[in-house]
């Protein structure tokens, strides 16, 4: 049993805890980090092959916009974006056609929702309003895929006006790190050798006010029991991590407990989403393909939305040209298909391939080399892809930030109320929020 004591214990190093971390290292704070993985970064996770020309993102991809916290990493760290650009097709009554203004009609459609709406709806419910008439029709089946999609929501449970209060997120705009995005966790770490402990998973956080005793035990062969006593508590697990009970693998008992962060808990839920990185020993979709226009080409499709198979939306590395491609499932499509194991999503890829492009599985399978995903929803530190609100949730991520007694303080990317849950920003916002609120109250 080791028994450690610093100043701040944060738990978790995913990007929220690392920059809540750094932040305070360098106000010359003394923190120990614990993470139960083997690896920082959570839900950034980068893998590279050596037969694969660019990096692997079994996690986040995209930078969002003109996010601060992100650009200043980007700068301070020297690295490299590119600009997400291209066309949107889709697959229209059988054949693949250019989507034109695809943002603008799904943007359309959620101007369409009062956040002051009296009681809170689901979007479902409020799509059954038909907002925008019949000239709407198509933007609204567009917004309900992207809100399943992308948001990995089930619209029949989302908050519309969580939706309609949260349009921080630009998502017209999007850059990669072809370095890869462990990058940012790997650039948030940078002054914190020796205060990480990997493979330390932490059960328990008794407290009262000016003190927290973390209990966790290590993985491995040689677990065993450390104990960290500090002033504070940075909290970043995920808030599936956060909702899951003792003895539930990962979960984490507080003693004595906080009602208002179990209020809080209540008005929240984790997303489901998977992704499937394909790489092809030939790219067939850049050929002539009978389901598109003639003497149209993909050469410069960035996104494709199908329907009807299981891993619907498929992105390329454009305007990089690579071999590869990226299956997408969100929301409750991606709970059923989970329910088959990781291997029901990469045996479903040549059959949505084939719907997509019109060509036969056959095809698909022989131009296939190799496929990479991870099941975050049955990850026991993960418990799902990102957060979003339920019906008369709304006000839960403010509520979830709000300090416990000076003593407990909560970060993570389901903590920030301005639209920019379930991003990398957003959790580095979030931390950096709860690292600067640790320090103020430190100083009254
Ligand atoms: C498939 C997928 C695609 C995504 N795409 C994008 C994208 O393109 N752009 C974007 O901006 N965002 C994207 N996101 C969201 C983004 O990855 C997250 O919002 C962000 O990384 C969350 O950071 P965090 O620090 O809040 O949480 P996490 O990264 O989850 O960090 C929490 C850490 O806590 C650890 N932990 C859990 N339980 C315990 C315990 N008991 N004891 C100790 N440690 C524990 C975990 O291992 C983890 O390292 C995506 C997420 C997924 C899953």
């Amino acid at each position: 049993m080791a028994d450690h004591k610093t100043d701040v214990v944060v738990i978790g190093a995913g990007v929220a805890g690392l920059a809540a971390a750094a932040d305070l290292a360098a106000k010359g704070v003394h923190v120990l980090v614990l993470e139960a993985r083997d690896r920082i970064g959570g839900r950034i996770d980068t893998r590279r092959d050596p037969d694969v020309a660019i990096p692997i993102e079994l996690g986040a991809e995209f930078l969002h916009g003109d996010a601060p916290e992100t650009t200043a990493i980007v700068e301070a760290a020297g690295l490299t974006t590119i600009e997400v650009t291209g066309e949107q097709w889709g697959r229209v009554g059988g054949r693949l056609q250019q989507l034109e203004g695809f943002w603008d009609r799904v943007g359309e459609v959620m101007s369409h929702i009062n956040p002051k709406h009296t009681p809170d709806r689901s979007f479902s419910e409020f799509l059954a309003t038909h907002p925008g008439g019949r000239r709407l029709a198509e933007a609204r089946r567009l917004a309900r895929d992207f809100v399943e999609g992308f948001q990995a929501a089930d619209a029949a449970r989302i908050s519309a006006r969580a939706l309609a209060e949260g349009a921080a997120t630009d998502e017209s705009r999007a850059r990669r790190l072809p370095a890869g995005y462990d990058r940012v966790p790997d650039h948030l770490a940078r002054g914190l050798a020796g205060r990480i402990q990997l493979g330390a998973v932490a059960s328990r956080v008794e407290w009262r006010p000016g003190r927290v005793r973390v209990a966790a035990r290590t993985r491995g062969p040689a677990a065993e029991q450390l104990t960290v006593s500090a002033r504070a508590a940075i909290v970043t697990v995920p808030i599936g991590v956060l909702q899951a009970r003792p003895p539930a693998p990962g979960a984490i008992a507080f003693e004595p407990d906080v009602p208002a962060i179990r209020r809080a808990l209540s008005g929240l839920t984790m997303g489901a989403a998977v992704r499937a990185v394909c790489a092809f020993r030939d790219p067939f979709w850049r050929g002539r393909l009978r389901a598109l226009p003639r003497g149209a080409a993909l050469t410069h499709a960035s996104f494709l939305h199908g329907s009807g198979s299981a891993l619907p939306v498929w992105w390329t590395t454009y305007p990089l040209h690579a071999p590869i491609l990226t299956g997408w499932s969100g929301g409750p499509a991606t709970t059923a298909l989970l329910t088959g194991g990781i291997s029901a999503v990469e045996r479903a890829v040549p059959a949505a391939l084939a719907r997509l492009f019109g060509v036969s599985p056959q095809r698909v399978a022989r131009a296939l080399s190799r496929c990479w995903s991870h099941d975050w929803v049955h990850d026991p530190f993960a418990r799902g892809a990102y957060s979003y609100a339920v019906v008369g949730g709304a006000g839960a991520f403010r509520a979830l930030a709000r300090p416990v007694e000076r003593t407990v303080f909560f970060a993570g990317e389901a903590t920030l109320d301005d639209g920019r849950n379930g991003t990398v920003d957003g959790a580095i916002a979030s931390g950096q929020r709860a690292a600067a609120r640790v320090v103020r109250l430190a100083e009254r």
